[in-house]
This record gives C-alpha cells, structure tokens and sequence, in this order.
C-alpha cells in the first residue's frame, strides 16, 4: 500500500473532532488495506511503530531531525531552525520546506507503507559508532521520497507527536464495522448522533469479540489482521502470547460487607489487599522472565530482584502470573505504603541499589496462563489452587495473597483486621467461580478498604447527666491503650444506652458497673479505674489536639460490654492510627 493512502486518512482525521467521523474513517479505510499490511498499517495510524508493551523506542530527538531535514533538502540548518522557532513543530518545517525544495530539485519515488515501516523500525535497532550518521541517511532517504504533506506525518511519527486523536473505544468500533458492518448492517451518516443497526444484540456479540481479542493481545494491529483475514472465529480463537502483557482485571468496590458478598455470593475467598503496585509476571518457555504494570508497561530491567523470585520460585514451562508488588522496611520487615517504592518504576540507572534499599515481595494472587494453556475460563478456585502447587513461597520475597475462605461477616471483619494491622488497605473479595476477566470491571473481584471497623475502648471517666438522667453516669469518656500501658482518650460516647433496663444495656447497668470504680469526683465529672471495655462504633476517626491520643472518634456509639476484655485488651493506639490511615486512602 501507499503511504499516500494512508496520509490521506490521517488529514481526513485532523479535520474533525467527531468521535462518530473518525470512526467511520477509519472503518471506510481499513476496508481497503489487505491482510499483508494490516499490521503495518494499523501501527502507523496509531503513529507508532512497535506495539505499545514493546521497551523499544525510535529515538530520534529534534536535533537530529534537524540535521535529516538538512541533508534531505540541501537547505540550511539556521533556516530550517528560524523556521522551526516560527512554526513551533518540525512536521509543518519539514511540509513548508519540501513543499519549496520539491519544485526545484528533488525527485520523489513513490512511498510505501513498507519502505516507511522498515526504515524506522532500523532507526531503534541502531547503536554504536556511526549511529548518527546512518540514522540521518535513513530519515533523509524518506523525506527525499516524500511529498510536502507526507514528509509531515513522518517527521512527526519519528518525534512520537502523532496524534490522531482516537481512542481504544472507537479503534475497536471502527475495526467492528469495517470487517462485520456488512453482516449487521451498520448505517453511519454524517448528521446522526449514533450509527443505526439492524440488531443490537449481534452487534454487540461482534463488539465483544473485537473487545476480547484486543484485551489477550493488546494490539489493533492483531485484532485487524484477525478480523480480516478470519473472522469472527479468528477473533476468538486469538490467544495470549506468553511474553505479551494482557490487559488486567478490574475490581469493583463495595462499602459493606454484605454488598460485597451480594456481588460475589457465598462463601467468598477474602484476601489482604496490598498497597503496592501490580505486576503481571511472565515466563516463556526459553525461561525469559518479562514484567509488566497494570498499564502493561514493561518493567523488568527496573525490578531484577522480582525476576529472581519469579525465575526460582514458581514451577511451569511457562506462565503468566498476576501480583501485587509490595514494599517493606528493611529495619523493620513491615509492609510501607505504595509511595515509598513508586520511585523503581521508573527508574533507569542505579537498579541493583535502589533493589536492595526498596525492596519489595510479590504477592502473587491469579494466575492467567499456565504451560501454555489459558486459564481464563478456568473458576478463580482453581486458579488458587494451581498457584498454591507451583508456587514456592518464600517470605519477603515471593509468597501467596494471604486469602481465605468464608461465608460470615464475622470473620470478614476479623480478616480486616489482621490485614489493616499488617499494614493492609483492607480486603479483596473474590468470586470463588468466575473467569478471569481481562480489561473488565466486573464483579469477579471486589475491593472492600473501608469498614466501619469497631474499636474496643476502656472507660477511664463518666459525666453524672441532667434532668430525668441525673442519677445515671450517663456520658463515657473512652481510650485506648499505648503501648506503655497508658490509656488515652479518644472521646466521650453517651448515645447507644437504653433509658429502661429491660430493652438492653442501660444507664443504670452502667452506672452500677461504674460507681464502685470511682478514683475521684470533681462536679458532675467522675474519675474512674480503667476496668470496663465496650465495644464502640463511630462514622470516623480524626485527628485532634484535645485528646491525649492525637485522635477524636466522630459520633461515637457505645455497642456493647466486652466483659470478655480485659482493659489491657483495649484497642491499642497503634492500631487507631492504622484505622485513621486506611480511611484516608479511600
Ligand atoms: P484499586 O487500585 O483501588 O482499584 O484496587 C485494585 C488493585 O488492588 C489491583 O489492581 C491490584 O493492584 C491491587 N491488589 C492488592 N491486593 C490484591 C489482591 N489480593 N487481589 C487483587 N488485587 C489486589
């Protein structure tokens, strides 16, 4: 194909910001291009020429277009760069200059979609001496051949500033029409604000197979080819490639318990939910060991510590694994928040320091390929137990999501708390038998940060009350415990108590459990030995500089008598502050 053609596509495409119109471009287009160069072509329009997960890059900075603008137009580099000051973007230079040299001197071969692809994809792979030179002559060998408008397009795919302005919902529409318009009888004109089809349940089948196919490879370009040259059934026998990053799936979120489980049913598998970043892991069956984030970036060269781990750890010709990365103190070995390790993401020198000053364990919680064969139908349960055979877990290294089993809020809520104490930002829930989804927010995976979590506090203080509560210690002055043994004050609680003792625990029950613990009496404020625990809920946990534990609980609620707590089983400050850090993440 000509590139011409394509350059067309891509001016058709800058005169309108219509999502619906470039779809429709786009879509008319693909229609021409034949399966040879679909790849190619789709990549192009997209302005890139390896796919979005591969590490390579074109390299190319401005100077050096600078210089190959020189060479292809025998113009010189003060003018093309007085121009360049004035137009303020190299692709309108290189245009207006061609545009002048071309009536002159230059003569043009006609363009290919090849020629251009080659041509670039040899600009990343050169390195060494001569670099310079050899990537000069091979821009400068395009623009030679050039048009004035096409030589701006391939200045600006080289500097990466191509943008066509269309994003993954309408690349995947515009592949849908293009290759099954025809059977579904898409109608798109100018005017409307949504094509027309005969039937939208087969137009969403259609959808969702172009869907599925771009979320295992992750590349139009592979879904184009597909469709093209078979089909429906070649979308859906498309597979993942081990070595590919696929997209991930999405949680859902959930504020109670029981929303939770009403979404992944009973009983549910619970895991810790890691504040650190994910990381899909793959092995080939050569043994090389790729990574990746949740925005399929590729990081293996920043985590080598990981590939280690990965490499030595979890059996398998081959898999795909998905993980959470998570950072601990060196000192200490506690878990430290997703912040103090975000730095290796993107770090491109000192890699083995910043390994051994950050380190982190994976957390390995899905598994998504496994010796070849997909996973993906395969029910969440199973999936755990495959991982729980070919992973070797080693602490602070590479270990299992800690997970379990349940069907009782109860034991959610004790699960919360182990994981808010070990530094957690709360729990995942997961649907004991559903797929993986790749790319979807479904309800398979639910994130649960935030529970109204009840802390249990020791009474140290009461308020006798007014009017009809005036013989009753009515108001309770709470804390919780430090590690020292003091009890500091987080509020007064005085709603929750029943006026008539035969409703439940009352004022007078209180008031009989707290007179006998008077130490002193001041007013209608009384002193009193820290003996009594209750259980007490609240809306939240804040900071505050009238409470000797920095923290005030907002509208607290006395739940119940913990009569099978000691006071020095009171909640520890430790923990409050844990509570007030996993609120502020939500
Ligand atoms: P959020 O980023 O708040 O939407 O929460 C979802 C993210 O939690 C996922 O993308 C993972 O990176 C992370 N995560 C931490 N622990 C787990 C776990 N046990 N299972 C699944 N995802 C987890």
């Amino acid at each position: 194909m000509e590139y011409s053609r394509l350059v067309e596509v891509y001016e058709q495409l800058n005169k309108t910001t219509k999502r619906l119109e470039k779809t429709h471009i786009i879509s008319e287009f693909l229609k021409d291009v034949n399966a040879d160069d679909m790849e190619q072509v789709m990549l192009l329009l997209e302005g890139r020429v390896f796919p979005g997960y591969d590490s390579r890059e074109i390299g190319v900075a401005s100077r050096l277009m600078l210089k190959s603008l020189n060479v292809a137009t025998g113009i010189s580099a003060d003018r093309i760069e007085k121009e360049w000051k004035k137009q303020g973007d190299l692709g309108l230079v290189a245009e207006l200059i061609v545009k002048t040299k071309k009536q002159s001197t230059l003569h043009s071969t006609k363009l290919t979609i090849k020629k251009i692809f080659e041509n670039l994809r040899k600009l990343a792979e050169l390195e060494g001496q001569g670099t310079v030179d050899r990537k000069t002559q091979l821009i400068a060998e395009l623009l030679t051949s050039a048009k004035p408008v096409e030589s701006k397009y391939i200045v600006k795919t080289i500097l990466g500033e191509m943008r066509i302005g269309v994003g993954e919902g309408s690349m995947r529409d515009a592949i849908t029409w293009a290759f099954f318009g025809h059977k579904i009888g898409v109608k798109y004109t100018k005017e409307g604000n949504d094509i027309e089809v005969e039937d939208r349940d087969i137009y969403n089948k259609y959808l969702d197979a172009v869907q599925h196919a771009y979320d295992v490879t992750n590349e139009f370009a592979l879904v184009a080819k597909a469709a093209k040259s078979k089909g429906l059934q070649g979308l859906e026998n498309i597979g993942m490639k081990v070595g590919i990053p696929i997209q991930v799936m999405l949680a859902l979120k959930a504020d109670t318990i029981e929303e939770a489980f009403e979404t992944v049913g009973k009983p549910a598998a619970i895991e810790f939910k890691y504040d650190g970043f994910r990381i899909q892991g793959h092995k080939d069956e050569k043994g090389n060991i790729k990574l990746f984030t949740r925005r399929l970036e590729d990081v293996t060269n920043q985590f080598p510590d990981v590939v280690e781990f990965v490499k030595k750890n979890v059996r398998g010709k081959s898999f795909i694994i998905d993980s959470e990365a998570v950072g601990y103190s060196k000192k200490t070995g506690k878990y430290l928040p997703f912040q103090s390790i975000s730095q290796r993401i993107k770090r491109k020198y000192d890699i083995d320091k910043m390994s051994s000053d950050f380190p982190v364990e994976l957390n390995v919680f899905d598994i998504i390929n496994h010796d070849g064969k997909s996973m993906l139908n395969e029910p969440f349960e199973k999936r755990r137990a495959l991982l729980e055979k070919i992973i070797n877990p080693e602490k602070k290294k590479i270990v299992l999501s800690k997970s379990k089993i349940v069907s009782e809020k109860k034991d959610v809520e004790k699960f919360f708390r182990e994981a808010v104490n070990a530094g957690n930002e709360g729990l995942m829930f997961k649907s004991l038998n559903s797929p993986y989804k790749p790319g979807a927010r479904v309800g398979y995976m639910i994130k649960f940060k935030h529970m109204m979590e009840t802390l249990d506090l020791a009474i140290v203080g009461a308020e006798w009350g007014q009017g009809k509560r005036s013989k009753w210690l009515s108001s309770y002055v709470i804390a919780c415990i430090d590690e020292n043994g003091n009890f500091l004050e987080v509020g007064r609680a005085s709603t929750g108590l029943k006026e008539k003792e035969e409703e439940g625990l009352s004022f007078v029950e209180m008031t009989r459990l707290l007179k006998p613990l008077t130490i002193s009496e001041k007013g209608k404020e009384v002193k009193v030995k820290p003996k009594i625990v209750i259980e007490v809920g609240y809306d939240e946990i804040q900071k505050s500089p009238t409470y000797e534990s920095g923290f005030a609980l907002r509208f607290p609620r006395v739940l119940q008598i913990r009569d099978d707590k000691g006071p020095h089983e009171a909640s520890t400050l430790d923990y409050v502050k844990k509570l007030y850090n996993s609120q502020k993440k939500t």
